[in-house]
């Protein structure tokens, strides 16, 4: 909890330590207080929506007289922001099922933080006792390729990997055979990111996820988003077409260590209704955190 305090230390310092600023010495919840805490919420990334959302229920609340003073008000804000963050439908996300391989596919814009994410969770699996398989999707940059040979290196994980320029989906389905007939308990398939030519990556994409259903029904079992936490609304917008093309399961945030703008966590989750299922608190092999909205607003908050 203190290493993830301490890595949340830009959202806290800033945000936090505004939000008391702005509460210190106020008895009275007033209009100044809100125009002030409006400004504050949309700065750290909220979101427009969300932090009307919860103004306006903070007024409601002002008005009922449910809301006494400005530390009752503080006390509602982390409250909605909890609310805000969407609870897991199913507690089975990135659990491999009983028979057979758990099938990953990781989605992204380049840049994000998949190749490290990917890397991230064959370490921790792999310290878990499971055998994991990474394969090499993303053949349209050679340095992708090579990017994910040395985190199979690092992790002791096979990679399966072509030659740059080979067709995604092929790929895709050589390493599923592969991780079937050598009992890989998790099978983790990068993808390419290259954003500038949007419509044929989604159609690529769907090609991959295509391939993997027809070669073993019910795979794959989680469509990993890797979103970069501090490209706010874009990384948003980014998330739809991703979630339109493929139907993103749950989402991986990376760099919270490196943004003052910790609420788009409660953005997103709210704006996309996908579970967040990892978060990245820095570049090393062990940061990376299972997603705890509960730690995670306390962390900001405390
Ligand atoms: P990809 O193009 O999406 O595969 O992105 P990479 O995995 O190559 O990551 C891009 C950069 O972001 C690298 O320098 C990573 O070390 C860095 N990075 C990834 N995750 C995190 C994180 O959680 N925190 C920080 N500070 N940096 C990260």
């Amino acid at each position: 909890f203190r290493r993830l305090q301490e890595r949340l230390g830009k959202t806290r310092n800033s945000f936090v330590s505004q939000l008391d600023q702005l509460f210190l010495g106020k008895k009275a919840i007033d209009q100044e207080l809100f125009d002030e805490l409006e400004e504050l919420l949309i700065t750290a990334d909220l979101g427009v929506n969300t932090t009307m959302e919860l103004l306006d229920e903070a007024r409601k609340r002002v008005k009922r007289g449910q809301l006494g003073d400005a530390s009752a008000l503080k006390a509602l804000l982390k409250e909605s922001m909890l609310n805000c963050i969407t609870a897991p439908e199913r507690d089975n996300i990135m659990v491999p099922p009983e028979n057979g391989p758990l099938v990953v596919m990781v989605v992204g814009v380049n840049g994000v933080g998949k190749t490290t994410t990917i890397g991230k969770i064959a370490a921790r699996m792999a310290q878990a006792g499971k055998s994991v398989l990474l394969v090499a999707g993303d053949t349209f940059r050679a340095a992708a390729i090579d990017q994910l040979k040395v985190w199979g290196e690092r992790t002791g994980c096979e990679v399966v990997a072509r030659k740059p320029g080979a067709d995604p989906a092929s790929v895709a389905f050589d390493g599923l055979d592969y991780g079937i007939a050598h009992n890989k308990d998790v099978i983790l398939i990068d993808t390419a990111g290259r954003l500038h030519t949007s419509v044929n990556l989604m159609a690529e994409l769907k090609k991959v996820r295509r391939v993997l259903e027809k070669r073993l029904p019910g795979a794959p079992h989680e469509i990993l988003q890797v979103l970069d936490a501090t490209t706010g609304q874009n990384g948003l917008s980014q998330a739809r077409l991703f979630h339109e093309a493929v139907g993103v399961t749950c989402l991986a945030l990376t760099k919270l260590d490196g943004t003052a703008k910790g609420g788009i966590v409660a953005n997103i989750s709210r704006q996309l209704k996908i579970p967040v299922r990892f978060i990245g608190i820095g570049e090393q092999i062990d940061d990376l955190r299972d997603f705890d909205a509960r730690e995670f607003v306390e962390a900001l908050f405390t």
